[in-house]
């Protein structure tokens, strides 16, 4: 059938392919010269309390600034770190980081006690035997106690993970860190791992806030979500809250805690201090409570 449709169309077929290879192997190389040479870091963005617009942590996010190309996505750069095993090197870079910065913000009394950072892992650096020990070297070297570090892991990990990868889990756990299903509801899994391992709160995903307060389905997913979490004694956090009308949806229905463009996006550590430090107005009204209750 290909050949009927002529010689030049496998040809522009394997061009293409060329291309996405060349591609990928160029932003392999480029990301390991960015990592040597500190091209990387981590912005911050805010997760609130939905009823005051507060912050109650923040979620640490990896930045790639490309001296040529600007800013690199990390939806283009993480699976290639993941798949040459970079992402290790990165992933203790974006920790360090975060760990160091939340140990400057605890003694300036920039945030909060409870104050968390929320830290992405993924889930080849969950197999590894090592990381429960090196996290919490990290954790006494930046003073940091670990209720104040959540860790943020899809479900895939728990899904497909080894029994190396279970043991991680549960010795991060143990340590006290926060455990976060990231982009709850997207991996079509089965939920017993929710019960299986020690997971201590979920995020939903962009997603299912998307169409809240438009969509019934969306606002009886998230509602059906929230009870099953809090039946469980999970935390619920809403990803990607871009409206007001969102934000009242997502609080009649029960969720505490949300993260994304309405309170904002994530900005470098500086930036974060300046607009969310304690005692800062607080850039988004509050959540009028009359609205909420009719
Ligand atoms: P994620 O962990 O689900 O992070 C949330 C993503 O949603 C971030 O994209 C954030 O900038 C974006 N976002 C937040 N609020 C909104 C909103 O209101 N609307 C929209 N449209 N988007 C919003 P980002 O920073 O581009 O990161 C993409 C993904 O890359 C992350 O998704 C995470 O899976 C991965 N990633 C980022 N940093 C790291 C890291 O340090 N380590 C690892 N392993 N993965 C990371
Ligand atoms: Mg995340
Ligand atoms: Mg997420
Ligand atoms: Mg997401």
């Amino acid at each position: 059938r290909a050949k009927s449709e002529g010689p030049g169309r496998s040809t522009i077929f394997d061009t293409s392919m060329h291309e996405q290879v060349r591609e990928r192997i160029e932003l392999e190389v480029a990301l390991r010269q960015a990592l040597a040479k500190n091209q990387l870091h981590v912005a911050y963005q805010p997760i609130v309390r939905l009823e005051t617009g507060m912050p109650v942590g923040a979620e640490a996010l990896v930045r790639w600034e490309h001296p040529e190309r600007g800013s690199i996505p990390p939806m283009l750069f993480i699976p290639i770190a993941e798949d040459s095993g970079m992402i290790s090197e990165i992933g203790t870079f974006v920790r360090n980081e975060a760990l160091r910065q939340l140990g400057v913000w605890r003694s300036q009394g920039v945030v909060s006690e409870s104050f968390y950072l929320s830290v992405n892992v993924s889930p080849r650096q969950l197999s590894e035997p090592e990381l429960p020990l090196v996290f919490s070297g990290e954790l006494f070297r930046y003073g940091v106690p670990a209720q104040c570090v959540a860790l943020e892991m899809t479900e895939s990990v728990m899904v497909d993970g080894s029994s190396v990868t279970a043991r991680v889990l549960f010795e991060l756990r143990q340590l006290g860190a926060k455990l976060l299903v990231d982009d709850f509801g997207t991996g079509f899994s089965a939920l017993g791992y929710l019960r299986r391992f020690p997971v201590t709160g979920v995020k939903i995903d962009r997603s299912f806030v998307t169409g809240l307060g438009k969509n019934d389905q969306d606002d009886e997913i998230v509602r059906a979500v929230v009870a099953m979490s809090h039946a469980l004694g999970l935390s619920v956090i809403a990803e990607g809250v871009e409206t007001k009308l969102q934000r009242e949806a997502l609080y009649q229905v029960g969720v505490v805690n949300g993260q994304g463009w309405l309170w904002g996006k994530a900005v470098r550590a500086e930036e974060f201090a300046a607009v969310w430090h304690l005692g800062a107005a607080i850039p988004a009204i509050p959540l009028p409570v009359a609205s909420v209750t009719d």
